[in-house]
């Protein structure tokens, strides 16, 4: 065994140098992979965890270079579900078996902290999770959500190559976004991070910071995945060949952080036939699947040809790659 992957699946630990040696070295690539699995196996076991997405407004302040739904963006349509249609797709997902239900929107300050309390408040009288990504808010905001019963967050950081993210994030301070995901932890979310693989500019040595990054925070999901090019936004011409990068960053975050939640990301599989199943099989616990309601789904478009979970026999399909649906919340 290669002995920087067999340091990994013993301490846990690697050094930048070492985490750069794994990414840019393709013929350690299957190893690799045979490594976040096992390590996975080991300490989140076979359930996979299934969090039911709804995506409730595509109403956006902020103008990210790759994202569809960035505020100048003139060409898609925008909406925004009331706070009584995210309640009941909500309780329709909890119906159905939904352990984790996810509230995820572009940035929209419509939806103040007190709106989102009270929805919070009455998702939670189903017996569910919820996990928040609606971006950066202040430290008194994520207070009352946490309070009013929000469990998770997700924000990503995208890149930790400050000069990247400034180009790429116009009028965003990176800073912020550090201060945003640190007063998430101490609040006492499950807070997740995360990062964009692919991006213009982009080096291996800036995704091993990444990594090194969401072990310093201690991040308790990962969420990552490829660029996908939207054709209205600044990154159209970008080639999409992230894949098999991000595949290889998930891996080494999960024999870094063994005992994390990881997402197999719609993004994977968008970019790669069968990309979810493959994740699952390098490290990832969690699929994401999109419950909100089929008149809004396709208008929350951040990148082109969202791929939703196809739910033909997935449990017989999981059961094919010795996996079963978990039963409970699937806290970290
Ligand atoms: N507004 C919230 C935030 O900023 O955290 C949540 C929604 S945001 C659209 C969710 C994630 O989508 C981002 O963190 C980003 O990494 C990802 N994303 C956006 N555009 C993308 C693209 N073109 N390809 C792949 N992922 C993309």
């Amino acid at each position: 065994m290669n002995k920087i992957i067999k340091k990994a699946l013993q301490l846990h630990e690697l050094t930048k140098s070492e985490i750069i040696e794994l990414l840019k070295n393709d013929l350690l690539k299957n190893e690799l992979f045979l490594a976040a699995d096992k390590t996975r196996k080991k300490y989140v076991g076979d359930e996979i965890h299934l969090r039911g997405l709804i995506e409730f407004s595509n109403i956006c302040r902020q103008n990210c270079f790759y994202c569809g739904i960035r505020y100048e963006n003139k060409n898609i349509e925008r909406y925004r579900l009331t706070p009584d249609e995210i309640v009941q797709q909500a309780d329709i997902a909890a119906q159905e078996g939904y352990r984790t239900i996810v509230l995820q929107s572009a940035e929209d300050l419509y939806f103040t902290s007190e709106v989102l309390a009270d929805v919070i408040k009455k998702i939670k009288k189903n017996d569910v999770a919820v996990t928040l990504s609606i971006g950066e808010r202040s430290y008194e905001e994520y207070k009352i959500l946490k309070e009013a019963g929000a469990d998770r967050f997700l924000l990503r950081i995208e890149t930790t190559d400050k000069d990247l993210y400034k180009k790429l994030h116009p009028n965003m301070s990176f800073e912020n976004r550090i201060t945003c995901i640190k007063n998430l932890k101490d609040l006492g979310y499950e807070t997740g991070t995360g990062c964009l693989v692919g991006l213009p500019g982009q080096t291996i040595e800036s995704l091993a910071d990444d990594i090194l990054f969401f072990k310093e925070v201690n991040a308790d999901m990962i969420g990552l995945g490829p660029l996908i090019p939207h054709k209205d936004t600044p990154l159209k011409d970008v080639n999409p060949n992230g894949f098999w990068l991000a595949l290889k960053v998930m891996a080494i975050t999960r024999l870094l952080m063994p005992d994390i939640n990881i997402p197999a990301t719609t993004a994977m599989e968008t970019i790669h036939p069968n990309g979810r199943f493959i994740a699952l099989q390098c490290g990832a616990n969690v699929v994401m699947p999109n419950v909100t309601d089929e008149y809004h789904k396709n208008k929350y478009e951040i990148y082109p040809g969202k791929k939703s979970v196809d739910y033909t026999k997935l449990e017989e399909k999981f059961k094919q790659i010795g996996r079963t649906i978990s039963k409970n919340k699937g806290f970290r």
